[in-house]
């Protein structure tokens, strides 16, 4: 028989572990560079596009990037949709994860290292916070030593820095939703709606505790992207590497300039901790994959930096994959195979998606037209024996000047159209007029006399026609006849 377990047998660690603060040092180099540069586009564009404008004419916002939600509408420099288009969405989330699959199966964490919000933020707050405490070993001293008049002044400073940042992260935020300058100037005046103070102080909240705070943490325990990259990944993704082969066994150069002159290997790896106390996330990549990399590359640079230093080259810490480790290993020249099935399907997917789109947003009509049959009654017999079907029809006009458009239905012989409370009418068809970027209601009855050829229920075709420029949109529905 087993023996029962005994849980005083089982480990007794804690089940949590207090976080460790993490002193980043600032590093410069390619990477450090790039991230920079990335970090200026991208915030230069968040802040900035509320404000670009676009002229769409009369009777529509000129603001290039605008959700508006009172008029139900999203404009995007000269793409406006609507709510019956919201598939475009659906098109744009389908790219934004299949870009986001492809740039893992080429260069692993692309987004988390460089393109994240949090990542961007994070380290823009950590970049305020080196200017007014100084780089890591300062801010480790000062935490160490507690809290004197110069050191609150300078962690005042710090977090009315970061809480204006937030503020204004905030603000950015709500521009998109209404017309950038008038909102600014409501702001200012206090005349601007609640809800814009309220999404203002949420993302001020949000954005001081996520970059300020929790930084690292929310990589780590948060987002759920680093587990589901774990299991998208394959053997030939490119990932910031330790390259073991060249830097093991660890050693000082003094001891692998002695190692040598023996004739025993040394590796290029001088056990430095550069690459360690660089790290936003506090790990060694000299242990290997690690769910907390988020692969900035900050490691590369601060290796470089040191390799440079030491004379020897560069990159041992670098883009690579274990694959080409072994290989170098077994003295076999590496492979790279960026173009592969997966990379194919995904790069596939955006193509196809993107024609797609592209092909909708070319040929898509700026009228339309919906038909929606009455359930009860079907139909109903009239004292002349005639039948007659009610619809509710919708007439929809995405211009943005009122446009007049003729109705008519087809599919249904002898049947006479009928529009409620419609008078005007050109060429025997009843005329519609629809206000820029307006929908109008119709209720229209459809009758067939005595004596017509029909069948039960009949496909039944409703057409508006534009009378400015004769475009044409047409809903199919049925006439029920018993
Ligand atoms: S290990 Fe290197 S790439 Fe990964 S998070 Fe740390 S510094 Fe960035
Ligand atoms: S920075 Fe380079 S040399 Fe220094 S410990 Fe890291 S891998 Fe080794």
């Amino acid at each position: 028989m087993n023996k029962p377990i005994d849980v005083a047998d089982l480990d007794s660690g804690p089940l949590y572990v207090a976080r460790k603060k993490i002193y980043p040092q600032s590093v410069s180099g390619t990477f450090r560079n790039v991230k920079w540069a990335l970090m200026a586009f991208c915030l230069g564009v968040y802040y900035l596009l509320p404000f670009v404008r676009w002229d769409r004419g009369p009777n529509a916002p000129h603001q290039a990037v605008l959700i508006d939600f009172p008029n139900r509408r999203f404009y995007f420099f000269f793409i406006e949709i609507w709510p019956q288009e919201v598939y475009y969405f659906t098109g744009l989330l389908i790219i934004a994860a299949m870009a986001l699959f492809l740039m893992n199966a080429v260069g692993g964490r692309i987004w988390c290292g460089y393109l994240c919000p949090q990542t961007i933020w994070t380290d823009l707050y950590y970049a305020v916070e080196r200017l007014i405490e100084g780089d890591r070993r300062e801010r480790m001293k000062k935490d160490a030593r507690g809290l004197d008049p110069r050191r609150a002044l300078e962690l005042a400073a710090k977090h009315g820095s970061w809480l204006f940042i937030a503020w204004w992260t905030g603000g950015a935020w709500v521009l998109y939703f209404a017309d950038a300058p008038t909102l600014v100037q409501e702001l200012a005046t206090g005349e601007a709606p609640f809800l814009a103070y309220l999404w203002i102080g949420i993302l001020t909240f949000t954005t001081y505790a996520l970059a300020g705070f929790m930084r690292e943490q929310v990589c780590v325990y948060m987002c759920p992207w680093p587990r589901i990259q774990a299991a998208l990944t394959d053997e030939w993704a490119l990932n910031v590497t330790y390259r073991y082969d060249r830097g093991e066994p660890r050693c000082s150069t003094k001891k692998a300039g002695e190692l040598h002159a023996k004739g025993e290997p040394a590796g290029d790896c001088i056990d430095c901790n550069q690459c360690v106390v660089v790290c936003p996330t506090g790990i060694d990549i000299r242990n290997g994959a690690q769910l907390d990399c988020i692969m900035c590359g900050l490691c590369i640079d601060a290796c470089d930096n040191v390799m440079r230093k030491v004379g020897r080259p560069t990159r041992l810490i670098g883009y690579d994959n274990d694959v080409n480790i072994k290989r170098r290993l077994e003295g076999k020249s590496e492979i790279h195979r960026s173009i592969r099935p997966r990379t194919l399907i995904y790069a596939g997917v955006i193509a196809i998606a993107g024609a797609v789109m592209l092909y909708g947003l070319a040929t898509r009509s700026m009228i339309g037209v919906t038909a929606l049959h009455d359930r009860n009654p079907l139909f109903v017999r009239l004292a002349d024996g005639s039948i007659r079907n009610a619809h509710t029809v919708h007439v929809l006009n995405k211009h943005n000047d009122a446009r007049a458009m003729a109705l008519e239905i087809e599919g249904v012989p002898n049947a006479v159209l009928h529009v409620v409370g419609v008078d005007d009418v050109a060429g025997g068809k009843p005329l519609i007029y629809v206000g820029p970027d307006q929908t109008r209601e119709l209720r229209v009855l459809v009758t067939v006399r005595p004596g017509a050829k029909l069948e039960r229920s009949m496909p039944l075709a409703f057409r508006v026609t534009d009378a400015a420029d004769g475009h044409m949109a047409t809903a199919t529905d049925h006439f029920v006849a018993w």
